[in-house]
Formats: structure tokens, sequence, C-alpha cells
């Protein structure tokens, strides 16, 4: 059995790893360390849950302690790009508590939190340092922090970065890096256009791969129950009356959506917090934090606010709504059965969204059991043809001609403008959650000041 000291991890680590409570290295951490430690580039086809922030902190802090310097004034030695706060803010700390004996400094940059508390952090310079991407580039345009000195850069969930629109930040920021560097690449899915990403950033990578997307879908116990929209929420309260459900993460697909269902969660008598890109740093933070201390049992979240999220013992995960990128059922899934526990993951479908079950279905390449309630619709047949949703794909149904009216009077005027500015954003574009791409990288909707466009869906319905 590999253990941490066969992987050649220096002593003050191993006795943090050991408070953590990590007896043994992960299969990605078993592979991972060796390559990180020879100094080359690497992509690692990996999903959160695996192990792979220590698998890429670990040897990166052990190379910053065996060669101490100064980074330099508003510069950094290691360079960590995340699509979410969150994650930004959850890799943050797992370098501190990882390196918690060594004395390595570690800063975390993220939109929607004080520029000026940032660029005091920064001011002398850091080790690490942890950002995501739009509020870095606000950084380096302000000369707050520079990149000059980057000696390791790690990529992570660089698939959601593409999907979330960061795809034009990244590109710039490779420009600003040095050439000469070590960059570590991570990704749960590996499309085309993630390859293409991957080939402008690393040299001669070592590639490896541990748990497939599809196979946390194996340890993660799966249900669908057919149910009208409407009648969702009494059947989220069904099911939520079961104590045995300790933790339970609810995902809703819009942010008003995720208030709802937590509000009439709350009014139902049920623990309930939401956590969504429209809510403050502090509200967000709060709520994770009571979801974690077990305060809260019921989170509601939208699937950007939902991947920092680092709750091992969530016990189901709900969809309330189906997502239309089946990759995203996996990730969503994946938040319970952490850290190799199993779970459960309950999805209500509704008629409209029977097409996004196929392609989950072709994806994870395993039908996913339908469960049968009082309030459940019959399930489709095996032979009947599914159609999808119209409307912009990534919503279910079409946005009221009423609401689609004020939308475009508010996305077009300047408080609108100015409300972005002000959080250190461009005068259109909301950097954390950036525009909606599809898997190809094209535009799905963006905040680009106009409505959603509907976009005519690019496969044909299919039979189930
Ligand atoms: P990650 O894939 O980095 O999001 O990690 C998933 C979870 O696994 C986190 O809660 C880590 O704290 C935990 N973890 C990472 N490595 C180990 C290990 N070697 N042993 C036990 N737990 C671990």
């Amino acid at each position: 059995m590999t253990t941490f000291q066969d992987l050649g991890v220096s002593a003050p680590i191993l006795k943090a790893l050991e408070s953590e409570g990590y007896t043994k290295p992960t299969p990605i951490q078993i592979q991972a360390l060796p390559i990180v430690r020879k100094g080359g580039d690497l992509i690692g086809l990996a999903q959160t849950g695996t192990g792979k922030t220590a698998a890429f902190a670990l040897p990166i802090l052990d190379r910053l302690h065996k060669d101490r310097k100064f980074a330099g004034e508003k510069s950094c030695r290691t360079l960590v790009l995340a699509p979410t706060r969150e994650l930004a803010a959850q890799i943050g700390d797992s370098f501190r508590a990882y390196g918690k004996y060594l004395g390595l400094s570690t800063a975390v940059v993220f939109g929607g939190a004080s520029m000026h508390k940032q660029k005091q952090a920064m001011f002398r310079g850091v080790d690490i340092l942890v950002a995501t991407p739009g509020r870095l580039l606000d950084h380096v345009s302000q000369r707050s922090v520079r990149l000059d000195k980057v000696e390791i850069l790690v990529l992570d969930e660089a698939d959601h970065m593409l999907d979330m629109g960061f795809i034009h930040d990244l590109r710039k920021i490779a420009t600003i890096l040095p050439r000469q560097r070590q960059t570590l690449f991570f990704s749960a899915t590996m499309p085309p256009s993630i390859e293409e990403l991957a080939a402008q950033f690393l040299d001669k990578p070592d590639r490896i791969a541990v748990t497939p997307v599809s196979s946390t879908a194996e340890r993660v116990e799966q249900v669908v129950v057919h149910v009208d929209q409407s009648k969702k929420q009494d059947l989220l309260h069904a099911m939520l009356a079961d104590k045995s459900i300790k933790r339970a993460l609810v995902f809703a697909r819009t942010k008003h959506g995720a208030d709802r269902v937590a509000k009439k969660l709350e009014s139902a008598g049920f623990s309930a917090d939401a956590i969504h890109g429209n809510k403050s740093q502090g509200q967000r933070t709060r709520a994770l934090d009571g979801f974690k201390k077990g305060q809260t049992r019921i989170l509601v979240a939208t699937e950007v606010a939902a991947r920092g999220i680092d709750v091992d013992d969530i016990t189901h995960v709900f969809n309330f709504d189906l997502p239309n990128v089946p990759e995203q059922y996996v990730h969503r899934i994946g938040r319970t059965a952490r850290a190799a526990r199993t779970g459960i993951a309950i999805s209500f479908c509704a008629p409209d969204e029977r097409a996004y079950l196929r392609d989950i279905e072709k994806l994870t390449k395993q039908p996913v059991p339908v469960l049968e309630t009082d309030m459940s619709l019959r399930a489709p047949r095996a032979d009947e043809r599914v159609v999808r949703p119209k409307g912009p794909a990534g919503r279910s149904g079409s946005v009221h001609p009423a609401r689609k009216k004020s939308q475009a009077k508010h996305h077009a005027s300047e408080a609108h403008g100015k409300a972005h500015a002000k959080q250190g954003h461009g005068p259109t574009r909301s950097r954390d959650e950036g525009d909606r791409r599809d898997r190809k990288g094209n535009a799905v909707w963006s905040n680009n000041g106009a409505p959603p466009k509907y976009r005519k869906p690019t496969r044909r319905p299919t039979s189930v």
C-alpha cells in the first residue's frame, strides 16, 4: 500500500495531513504527486471528491517549502485559478490546512469581496495566490497583482471555466504569465474545447485520469420521480419529512427558483437556506457555515454556487430541476458520495425535462430507476418520443412576456451597468457567474445587455 511517506511528502506536511485525518493517499494523489514533483506539466482528468486539491497542493507546498524565496511585492510564486468564489476559498483553505506547519503565505482573491483588502493581502507578495479569473485581471489592470514571477500555475475545474465564459479571461492571463513555468490542469471532462484550452497552456503534459465522469454515478444511489412542475415543491416537502435525511442539498436551476424553494421550505417549518450568485459574499459564507455545522438541514443552491461546497456528509442530493448539461448532473450528485462515501440522489423530472433525463442516462450509461410516489406522473414508455423544452437552453419553459420586457429594460439600464461596475466588473457582465455557454463554447445566453435570446436546440428530439 502506498503511503504519503512513499510519495516523498515532507514531515511538516505529514503532520498536517494526520490532523486532517488523511491516512492514505487517494488514487489521483498517488498518480499526480510523482509527476508534479518532477516538475513536468500535467493534465488530470478528475472531478471533485477524488482528492484532487491535495494532489496538486501537497507537491506545490513541498517545493515552495524546500526552495524558499521571496516572491516579490504584489507577486506570487504559485497561481491557482478556479471558476467560483467558493471553490477558490476552499482551495485557499486546503493550502492553509496542509501547509499549517510551513509558514508559507496564501491569499485568495475573488469578485464580490473588497478589492482593498485583497490589495493589502497582496502588497508584500505571497507564496500562493488562489483567484477567480475575472477578479485576477481586475487586480492586474490596477497593478495590484503582477504575474511575472509565477513558477507554478494550476487551472482547476477547467471545464467549468469554459462553461462559465472565462475563456477570454484565461487567454489573456496566458499571455501575461511567464513562459517558463510548470502548469497543472484539472478538469472533470475532456471535450475538444478543453483539449484546445489545455494545448494553449501546457507543454508536453503527462496525463492522468481517475474515476471517469460516469463512475461517481455508480457510487450514488439514484432515482427519478416523474412529476408535474407544479407538484415539485409538495413532493420535496413530503420527502424531506423523512428524518433519516440528515443533510440535503437541493439544486434549482435559477437564483429566483432557489430562493423560492428555500422560502417555501422555511414557511413549512424546515430548516433551510439558499445559496446563489445574487447573495452577498457574507450571506453565502453564513449559509455554507450553517450547513456545514449542521445548523441548517437543507441548502438550496444553484449549480454555480454549489461548486465550491465541500461538505463531506451530505446524505441526499435533490435535483428540483434537471440540468440541461448532463455532466452537471454528475457533478451535482457527486456532492453526496464524497471521499468514497455513498449517497442518494433524487431527481424530479417534469414532462418538459425528459430530454435532459435521456441525455443524462446516455452519459452515465445507466438508466435512472423510476420511483413511484403519490404525486408521480406516469413514467414515459421506452418508445415514447421526448420533446426538448422550448425557450433559451438551460431554462425550462419560456420567459413570461411581461418579465422579458422588464428584464430587457433592466439590462439596458444604466443602473444595471453601474451595479456591475461597482462590484469591480465590466459594465455588462457578472464575472463569477460568467456568460453561459454550451459544451462547445457557444454562448447560450449572456448578460450583455440584451434579453435572453431563443436558441434553436442543436440536437433533434430523440425517442427514449
Ligand atoms: P477534493 O477532490 O479535493 O475536492 O477532495 C474531496 C474530499 O476528500 C475533501 O473533503 C478532502 O478533504 C478529502 N480528502 C482528500 N484527500 C484525502 C485523503 N488522502 N484521505 C482522506 N480524505 C481526503
